[in-house]
């Protein structure tokens, strides 16, 4: 079987398969190596530890020489509590846009990358592609981080990374860096009475979370700021809370997380350690003197390093040529291409067809204008890799 199948062809298989970050993404996986094999182009799987899942790592054209990395994500968000017009795992076409879940992120760049493999394989690649497609990217870029090991093991690395996430295909060249964590403050329990006697777990909780707002606040004020982003400067946000069981009893626990996106050029230790300094000083004294074994606990949840490409880097004006625009622009959502820069050194930039604005949505969807600008991209990168020089 080699059929030539279109990116819409190819889009409706692959929304089909229900590759929530929760289930396995094999037999997605399994399709595509099949459509691979079909064009004699081998791929090397990368499994996670339970063996459900895998990234999907293939070169087209000389395999000797670095080449140009494609790279998504299989996985898409869940749709549980979403209210949808249409299947989700169902492509449906309306007013020039396909709808469904992963159309936009991103399995339409996938299926579009896909669809010309033909074509760079028919031009006589000078210059490789290699192909990128990991799992659970949207729980925290987990899967990437073993595809990197397995680029780092190789001979021959990538010289250079387009991640396709949408961005309109315009050429994104820095993303916000994240981490979150978990933490766990540890009170002393006693009947509500004796109040002043025990540590109460949710009121240490709250001060620390006041002292985190406060530091939010002062970021947004005073910096440091790249207006570039939309939002130009580092945020902190508290996102769950949970602590206490009734009210006559001071609780003994409480538990909440948090998250700091940070400027690609910052790291989120300097908060951490502000953050911690406030503890030392201020919470934990009293906290002890009541009892030694309370405090503050802290588990990173994720973590995922900021894209910072220089605008000046051969990816960006490589990219811009193929986008045919010559302005770049930076995101706040991250992205893989922090991982691809910082872990494995390839230079990156995030360019894919699609808005982020329809992602995670119910009726998520991508124009067909989309998917020809994204298609013109792959053939002007198809025209260039089969060039001598490039
Ligand atoms: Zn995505």
């Amino acid at each position: 079987m080699r059929t030539l199948m279109s990116a819409v062809d190819l889009m409706k298989v692959l929304v089909s398969f229900d590759t929530t970050s929760r289930n396995s993404n094999l037999e997605l996986i399994g399709f595509i190596q099949n459509y691979l094999a079909n064009f004699n182009v081998e791929s090397e799987l990368v499994h996670d530890e339970t063996g459900q899942k895998a990234n999907l790592y293939a070169t087209l054209g000389p395999p000797d020489r670095p080449g140009i990395m494609l790279s998504g994500h299989t996985d898409v968000v869940p749709v549980d509590g979403q209210v949808w017009s249409t299947n989700p795992f169902e492509v449906v076409e309306k007013d020039k846009k396909l709808y469904g879940r992963g159309t936009c992120d991103m399995k339409g760049f996938v299926s579009i990358v896909l669809a010309h493999v033909p074509e760079f394989l028919n031009r006589g690649l000078k210059t490789p592609i290699h192909l990128a497609f990991s799992y659970d990217e949207e729980i925290g870029c987990i899967g990437v981080q073993r595809l990197i090991a397995a680029i780092n093991n190789k001979k021959v690395k990538p010289k250079l990374c387009i991640v396709g996430e949408p961005t309109e295909m315009k050429v994104i060249i820095a993303h916000k860096g994240k981490t979150s964590f978990h933490c766990r403050v540890k009170g002393s329990e006693a009947h509500s009475s004796l109040a002043p006697e025990a540590v109460n777990a949710v009121e240490f909780a709250a001060e620390l979370i006041s002292h985190i707002k406060l530091m939010a606040r002062r970021i947004k004020r005073e910096g440091p700021f790249d207006p570039l982003f939309d939002i130009p400067h580092t945020t902190i946000h508290t996102g769950t809370i949970r602590g206490g069981t009734v009210l006559n009893i001071v609780p003994k626990e409480c538990d909440f997380e948090f998250e700091i996106r940070h400027l690609p050029e910052e790291s989120s230790d300097v908060y951490m350690n502000e953050i911690r300094d406030f503890i030392n000083q201020k919470l934990e004294p009293e906290m002890k003197s009541l009892s030694a074994e309370a405090g503050f606990e802290f588990s990173i949840k994720s973590s995922m390093p900021g894209l910072h490409t220089d605008p000046g880097d051969s990816v960006v004006s490589f990219a811009k040529s193929l986008t045919g625009m010559n302005d770049h622009a930076k995101v706040s959502f991250g992205t893989e291409a922090g991982p691809f820069q910082q872990t494995a050194g390839i230079p990156t930039v995030v360019c894919g067809p699609g808005s982020i604005v329809q992602a995670h949505k119910p009726d998520e969807f991508i124009a067909l204008e989309q998917i020809a600008k994204c298609s013109t991209f792959m053939d002007r990168l198809a025209e260039s890799a089969c060039i001598e020089t490039q």
